[in-house]
């Protein structure tokens, strides 16, 4: 199919599927064609950023280089700088948007290190506030209910999509 000359995770994708194997959420949701839908706030070069569709927290973002990799050490460097890039401007956006007074940034590289998602590198950027009940309801204990996503999506996208990449 033409698509593989310029969309190469479509073709990881579609050899994955060829070979039986589970389809992956976020080669999924970049096939999708409708990014309101899967919640993706921007496309970029070599990553994207979509919103977790179970966060912990309001404004749960994730940074995810389009290419079906599982390691940070299968990572180009272009593709490393971007994901960093990407994660600067959440951490702006979230500021400006949820006023976020903190972040944990984080990567899970394997089954045993906790990753959901084992065989698709992505960084969580979740944003922190001083008791973490600002824009959330708590429920119970420990359980918050975070705003609803699509919510989320309309407040976020404007940010990203003015957004330029830096040249590198
Ligand atoms: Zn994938």
């Amino acid at each position: 199919m033409v698509e593989h000359l310029w969309t190469p995770w479509r073709y990881q994708y579609i050899s994955n599927v060829d070979k039986g194997e589970v389809s992956c959420v976020f080669c999924a949701a970049l096939q999708k064609g409708d990014d309101r839908d899967v919640h993706i706030v921007f496309r970029g070069q070599s990553a994207f950023v979509i919103l977790n569709r179970y966060p912990y927290n309001t404004g749960h973002l994730m940074i995810v280089p389009y290419r079906h990799i599982p390691l940070l050490t299968d990572a180009t460097p272009e593709e490393l700088n971007e994901l960093m890039v990407l994660v600067q401007h959440s951490q702006q956006v979230l500021g400006e948007v949820y006023q976020a007074q903190g972040f944990n940034l984080g990567m899970n590289l394997g089954r045993c290190a906790g990753a959901g998602i084992v065989d698709h590198l992505h960084m969580h950027v979740l944003p922190r506030w001083a008791g973490d009940t600002n824009f959330m309801t708590v429920i119970g204990d420990a359980r918050v209910l975070p705003e609803d996503l699509a919510v989320t999506f309309e407040k976020l996208q404007p940010l990203f999509s003015d957004f330029t990449l830096p040249r590198p």
